[in-house]
C-alpha cells in the first residue's frame, strides 16, 4: 500500500486524535492519559504524563523523548502495528470507530448539560441579589478605594465589576432580617451558626458576575491588615471563573489570572481578563472558553507553572490554542510585575 502525504493528512485531519485513544481503549482524562511506558516513571505513572494537543493531533509524553507523535503513531504504539497496518485500521478495520470519530463531532461534542437547579438555589441567588442590593458603591475617600488603588486598580474597573462595600453592617443586617427567615440566610451562606451576618470584618465585597451582571457568589476581603483569613469565601462551590462575562463565545483573546487581583490588575490595562480562585480550573469550565485563544498569566512559580500545564492540557484537549504569557520574573505575579512598572 502506497499512500501519499496528502492523504495522510488527510486522513489526520478527519481524525480526533483523543476519541482515537479513547477507541483503543486508552483512558484520556483531561487530555492526558498514562504513559505506555510506566516503568519509566515514578509510581508507575500515576499521574498520567502523556498530554494530547487535539488542535494538533498530536500526542507528547513529558518523560520519554520516544513516546510521541500523531495519531497513526498513537494507534502503533497502542497495538503494536506497522504503518500500513494503522493505517488501515484508521481507514475501515474498526467500522465501529468509524461514525463518531470525525473530528467536527468532538469538539464541545461532549458538551454537559447542567441539570435545572432545584428552585431553592433560585432562591439563595435572589437573598444575594437582594444582600448586593444593600451594598454600596466604593466611595472615594473609603479605604477600600485606598486599598485598591495602592494595586493600580482604578474606579473604572470597580463599577465595570461591581465590587461593593458593606458601609453600614447593622443596617444591612437589620434589613435582610426583615425581609427573610434566619433559616433562609444561613442557607445562603450570609448568616453564620450563631445567628449573625458574616463579613463583618471582611468589608470589601466582589461579586461573581454573569455577561448579564447577575451575582451568583462572592468574595469577600479584609482591609485591616491584622484580620485572619484575608478572605471570606460564600459556602458552596464556585460558579465560573471570575469575570465571566469575557468569555463570551465570540473568537479572541482572554488572558487568565491567578486570582482577582491580578484580573482586575489586568482588566484595568485594557486586557480580557478573567480569573481562577487561585490555581484551581475545574474541567467544566473548558467549554466556557470556547473560540478564546487562552493566554495564561498564572503567577511564575513552581505551583503556578505546574498549573499552567495542567489547564492548557486541558483547553488543548477540547482543541483550544493556549499560550503562556511568559513575561514575568520568577516568583512575580500580574500584579507585582504590573505595579513595579513605572
Ligand atoms: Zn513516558
Amino acid at each position: 500500500m502506497n499512500i501519499s502525504d496528502s492523504e495522510k493528512k488527510e486522513l489526520k485531519d478527519s481524525l480526533s486524535i483523543t476519541v482515537v485513544a479513547k477507541r483503543l481503549g486508552i483512558n484520556v482524562v483531561r487530555g492526558r492519559f498514562r504513559c505506555f511506558f510506566p516503568e519509566r516513571h515514578a509510581h508507575g505513572d500515576r499521574t498520567p504524563s502523556v498530554s494530547i494537543n487535539e488542535e494538533k493531533g498530536f500526542f507528547k509524553c513529558f518523560v520519554c523523548e520516544d513516546v510521541k507523535g500523531d495519531v497513526i503513531s498513537l494507534v502503533r504504539m497502542s497495538l503494536g502495528l506497522g504503518f500500513e497496518n494503522a493505517v488501515k485500521w484508521l481507514r475501515g478495520d474498526a467500522p465501529s470507530i468509524q461514525r463518531d470519530m470525525q473530528k467536527k463531532n468532538v469538539r464541545f461534542a461532549q458538551k454537559k448539560v447542567f441539570p435545572e437547579k432545584p428552585a431553592d438555589k433560585f432562591a439563595d441567588k435572589k437573598i444575594l441579589f437582594d444582600f448586593l442590593n444593600l451594598l454600596s458603591p466604593i466611595p472615594l475617600n473609603h479605604r477600600a478605594a485606598w486599598w485598591l488603588a495602592k494595586r493600580h486598580i482604578f474606579k473604572p474597573v470597580w463599577d465595570k465589576v461591581l465590587l461593593r462595600v458593606m458601609l453600614d453592617y447593622h443596617r444591612v443586617s437589620r434589613e435582610l432580617r426583615a425581609k427573610y427567615s434566619l433559616e433562609d440566610l444561613q442557607n445562603a451562606g450570609l448568616f453564620n451558626s450563631q445567628g449573625i451576618l458574616r463579613f463583618g470584618r471582611h468589608p470589601l465585597i466582589i461579586p461573581y458576575i454573569d455577561e448579564q451582571r447577575r451575582p451568583f457568589y462572592f468574595k469577600a476581603r479584609a482591609l485591616d491588615k491584622d484580620v485572619e483569613p484575608k478572605e471570606l469565601n460564600l459556602q458552596g462551590s464556585i460558579p465560573f471563573p471570575y469575570n465571566k462575562a469575557v468569555l463570551d463565545g465570540n473568537p479572541g483573546i482572554v488572558y487568565l489570572c491567578e486570582g482577582i487581583i491580578d484580573t482586575l490588575t489586568l482588566l484595568g490595562y485594557g486586557f480580557n481578563a478573567v480569573g481562577l480562585p487561585g490555581i484551581t480550573f475545574k474541567p467544566e469550565w473548558v467549554e466556557m472558553f470556547k473560540n478564546k485563544k487562552v493566554m495564561l498569566c498564572l503567577d511564575n512559580d513552581k505551583a503556578g507553572r505546574e498549573a499552567e500545564s495542567r489547564i492548557s492540557g486541558l483547553l488543548q484537549a477540547a482543541g483550544l490554542e493556549t499560550h503562556s504569557f511568559g513575561l514575568l520574573p520568577e516568583g512575580e505575579d500580574i500584579n507585582s510585575w504590573f505595579t513595579h512598572r513605572p
